[in-house]
């Protein structure tokens, strides 16, 4: 059983949310608590090997500003960038964090690769209100390295899970590559991570 963590992170509205939930429970549901941070937990079988899931999910409000991310590059094997294409600042706000991300890569956390991150342009049904062209992320996601597509959590069920699945794929790739998991001392990692995202836990 190999254990993967999955950050979501994104600007305000961007569809963090509804990209969590439309990829475990198929379903989109429109509204989503904002309030409160969440850790969704899923068991799943990826290739004929056995997955639990945690995906984190921040709290929307006070996120937008913060952009330390310190907790989150400890905790995640990968991250899910998620902007609005109908939303220039959430665009600005993704690259922030693509940066974060990459200057922490090249800096203590040296767990991160490359293909740990993916790009998404969101509400893709929505580009008749578009504010980020399709080669503007593309060419975000190419400058550093990562992954990126465009898709609707509204209206493409298929695509989240071809998403998400790519994500799930290069972290457990990763591990193997590695032969290791965590680094030592995981007894007071998992304290540490239960002191930052222990608030809340939904199974789903
Ligand atoms: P979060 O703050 O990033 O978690 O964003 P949410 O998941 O709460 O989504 C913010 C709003 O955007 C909600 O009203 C969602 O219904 C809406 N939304 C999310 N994804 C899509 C999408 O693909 N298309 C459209 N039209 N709306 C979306
Ligand atoms: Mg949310």
């Amino acid at each position: 059983m190999s254990e993967v963590k999955v950050a979501v992170l994104g600007g305000s509205g961007a569809g963090k949310s509804a990209l969590a939930v439309r990829f475990l429970t198929r379903r989109f549901i429109g509204e989503y608590a904002s309030s409160a941070e969440c850790i969704y937990t899923k068991h799943l079988c990826l290739d004929g090997r056995q997955i639990h899931l945690e995906i984190y999910d921040p709290c929307s409000q006070p996120q937008q500003g913060k952009l330390s991310l310190t907790d989150e590059l400890h905790w995640a094997d990968g991250f899910i960038i998620v902007y609005d294409i109908s939303d220039r600042a959430s665009f600005a706000f993704a690259k922030a964090l693509l940066y974060r991300i990459r200057e922490s890569h090249i800096g203590v956390c040296k767990k991160m690769v490359e293909s740990s991150i993916f790009l998404v342009g969101n509400k893709q049904d929505l580009c008749h209100m578009r504010e980020v062209g399709w080669d503007e992320g593309q060419k975000l996601a190419i400058d550093n390295k990562c992954q990126f597509c465009e898709l609707s959590a509204a209206e493409h069920y298929q695509e989240v899970v071809a998403m998400f699945t790519k994500v799930l794929r290069n972290i457990t790739a990763n591990f193997k590559v590695k032969e290791k998991r965590r680094p030592s001392g995981s007894k007071s990692m998992a304290k540490l991570i239960n002191n930052m995202f222990g608030k809340r836990r939904k199974s789903v």
